[in-house]
């Protein structure tokens, strides 16, 4: 998921679905963003594993509803849990585990979805399936995308690409947006940020510019440690080898996640960090401006 926009992912300001418990632990309270919808799930955690391989059970960590984040007019946006990366910045750490999700029936997200099919035709909306790694779940996915293109709702899919080779041709047949999260250009920052290899991402992004879909790129810029001119140079020049894509967001680092790590128990090693300077996110965005990208 995007680590970038200001809101804290998933903490159910807008949500209203809530799912049956379902007898895997989940290390999150209930009714924060989950609400209002039934689901019937087995008792035992071996059928419901095998329901979440084949795509019919999700794990999910939230959905809201949101206007200009996420892709264009007003979206549902569903944050999956699980996350291969384990991103130094990243602002909602209580999505990398997906035994953290709450389990709810892939139907149930989807008659939810085509409940706002007129707000979608609205405002130009659609649905963005985020997380966590969406592609962590991608039989899932495929579900609600196929759903989503059958009534005609716009998709979007919110990925870093490190798994983008579980994202089949058909799904990406049913795909209108990615976007994209290229959180480095430099090989070994990547490593650094994320803790995984560059070139699935580098990949994936060309594999999506062969198959048509538009592609809206995001990069954090975190002092320290992402915001080497020529870092930035190089992430300019992968967006710009993606013939479709069509937008670069450049957004700043901020703190607003630390306190989630603090309750995970988990090592935040940017404490110190600043954001940047509105200076320091402009000279980054001319450099993006610089290779013909549409930039903000
Ligand atoms: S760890 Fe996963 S969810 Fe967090 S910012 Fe990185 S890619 Fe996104």
């Amino acid at each position: 998921m995007s680590t970038t926009d200001l809101r804290v992912a998933g903490d159910g300001v807008t949500g209203e679905y809530r799912p049956a418990p379902a007898s895997v632990p989940s290390a999150r309270p209930q009714g924060q963003g989950l609400t209002g919808v039934e689901s019937e799930l087995p008792d035992s955690r071996r059928d419901l594993v095998n329901l979440v391989r084949t795509g019919s059970v999700a794990s999910v960590h939230s959905w809201e509803l949101v206007t200009a984040v996420d892709g264009p007019g007003t979206r549902m946006t569903v944050f999956f849990s699980g996350c291969p990366l384990r991103c130094l910045y990243c602002h909602n750490p209580d999505t990398m585990e997906m035994r953290r999700g709450e389990q709810v029936q892939t139907a149930s997200l989807i008659d939810r979805m085509l409940r706002y099919r007129r707000i979608f035709a609205r405002t130009g909306g659609g649905i963005t399936l985020s997380g966590g790694e969406p592609l962590m779940q991608p039989k899932a996915v495929a579900r609600i995308l196929r759903a989503a293109k059958t009534a005609g709702i716009h998709t979007a899919i919110d990925t870093s690409g490190n798994l983008g080779w579980r994202c089949t041709d058909e799904m990406l047949a049913d795909l209108d947006l990615c976007l994209l999260d290229l959180k480095s250009g430099h090989r070994s920052t990547y490593q650094q940020v994320t803790g995984a290899r560059l070139e699935p991402t580098v990949a994936f992004g060309q594999r999506l510019a062969r198959a048509g879909v538009e592609v809206w790129v995001r990069f954090v810029l975190v002092p320290g440690v992402t915001d080497d001119l020529e870092n930035i140079a190089e992430v300019a020049r992968l967006a710009a080898q993606i013939s479709t894509c069509t937008r670069v967001e450049v957004l700043p680092f901020h703190q607003m996640g630390r306190d989630k790590w603090d309750e995970l128990g988990m090592e935040y090693q940017l404490a110190e960090v600043e954001p940047p300077s509105a200076a320091a996110v402009e000279s980054a965005r001319q450099i993006f401006r610089q290779h013909g990208l549409t930039t903000y």
